[in-house]
């Protein structure tokens, strides 16, 4: 960390500009506070190594910021699911949040390019194309970052906070040393890509031993079609990742297979995955959010509502911390606890999911009971959908 600097310009510098980054940007603003929000980015643009399936949770988070109607003109909403697990078919959909039921899957440009406008048009100073490669501290807190343009030139910026939203490999939180815990290896990884001429108005899931495949509507007419690999295999499928994809989901999705045949295929393959970590979430001056702060397996297609959500939680504590109705550090605190009191049966859950195991016999009967059961069905894709705690709605092992 650099040691410099007397005055904070900034009420609160965000770090990372895409589903964590803006909203808790745009909340701040909202508030009237002076926010700096940063992205090495150029906007709007895509997130390579990532789908983009947004729970019912994520929605309602979209409706209340005033958002949802610029995604809606360009993505269908769907509310039904068709899961198969292990050979055991579940049709329903994930309990309404707020009374709707709708989840999207806006791509990322999308999304991200909205939610940034949203940052700005709230009152927040926007620069892209500008790396964060340091902090500062000042008497044992952060106190500001250190910048890197598009020429070798670096500057200071001063804040009260500073908000890591700066994904996976967070420099806030390598800078701070945010202790990681309950790490876990890249287990399974999705090969993907975009066919028109699809009609598909729900989400199919297909989760088998080792092997996986998973499709919904996506963005100006397309489907997003995707296969799941364990990891080795993914990584032995590098040099022909179309191949790869093809064969898995002939395999465990044959009516996808037929879908995707005779289609037309937008664009390439996309291949992504991603090891997963809980970090500390906030300490004297800072606090991580979205990916910065816990990575999950993408089976559950969590992150961008996790990302929403807990943009609202910091925003909410930095709030108490900078209006001074509380000391900052305490309203930090109490952040990172409330998100891990929330977040972590989703993280052990994800974590059990993401390994494509055989289901012990008492869950294969948890399954079957539950398919002939709607609310039971309903309750256990809320365990995906963030709506209902795992180990509320799961037989204990
Ligand atoms: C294969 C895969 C599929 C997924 N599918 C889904 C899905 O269907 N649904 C879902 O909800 N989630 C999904 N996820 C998870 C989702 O992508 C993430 O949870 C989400 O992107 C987290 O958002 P974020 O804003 O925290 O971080 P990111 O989206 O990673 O954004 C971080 C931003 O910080 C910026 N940044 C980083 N370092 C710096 C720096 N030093 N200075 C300035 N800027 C910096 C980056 O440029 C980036 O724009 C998937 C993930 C993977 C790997």
């Amino acid at each position: 960390m650099t040691t410099a600097g007397r005055h904070a310009i900034h009420d609160a510098i965000v770090v990372g500009a895409r589903c964590a980054g803006a909203p808790t940007a745009m909340l701040l603003a909202r508030k009237g506070y002076r926010v700096l929000l940063l992205d090495r980015d150029r906007f709007p643009s895509d997130m390579g190594q990532s789908t983009h399936l947004i729970h019912p949770l994520g929605v309602a988070h979209l409706r209340t910021w005033g958002v949802l109607p610029q995604i809606a003109a360009r993505s269908r909403s769907f509310t039904d699911w068709r899961v198969d697990l292990h050979g055991v078919v579940l049709q329903g959909a994930p309990p309404a949040v707020d009374g709707h039921g709708d989840s999207y899957g806006p791509r990322r440009h999308l999304l991200d390019g909205i939610l940034a406008e949203a940052a700005v048009a709230a009152g927040a100073t926007f620069r892209d194309g500008v790396r964060v490669v340091e902090l500062v501290e000042r008497g044992g807190r952060v106190a500001g970052v250190v910048t890197e343009g598009s020429g070798d030139s670096r500057q200071i910026e001063h804040a009260r906070l500073v908000i890591g939203a700066d994904g996976p490999n967070s420099v806030v939180a390598r800078c701070t040393g945010a202790v990681e815990s309950l790490v876990e290896p890249v287990v399974q990884s999705n090969i993907w890509s975009y066919w028109r001429g699809i009609a598909l108005d729900h989400v199919r899931l297909y989760i088998r031993e080792h092997r996986g495949a998973f499709a919904f509507p996506a963005s100006d007419g397309t489907v997003l079609v995707a296969a799941n690999l364990m990891h080795d295999e993914f990584v032995a499928a590098r040099r022909d990742r179309e191949a790869a994809f093809h064969a898995r989901v002939e395999e465990v999705a044959p009516d996808l297979r037929a879908m995707v045949t005779g289609a037309e295929r937008t664009e390439g393959f996309h291949g992504g995955c991603t090891r997963a970590f809980v970090r500390e979430a906030a300490g004297p001056g800072w606090a991580l959010v979205g990916d910065a702060g816990m990575k999950k397996d993408p089976v559950t297609a969590q992150g961008i509502s996790t990302a929403f959500r807990t943009a609202e939680m910091v925003g909410e504590a930095a709030d108490e911390g900078l209006s001074g109705r509380r000391p900052l550090d305490d309203a930090l605190a109490d952040y990172a606890a409330a998100r891990d009191e929330w977040l972590l049966p989703y993280y052990r859950f994800t974590a059990q999911l993401a390994r494509f195991a055989r289901p012990t016999e008492a869950l294969a009967a948890f399954y079957r009971e539950t398919q002939t059961d709607s609310d039971a069905t309903a309750r256990l894709f809320g365990c995906v959908a963030l709506t209902h705690s795992p180990e509320e709605v799961l037989p204990s092992a």
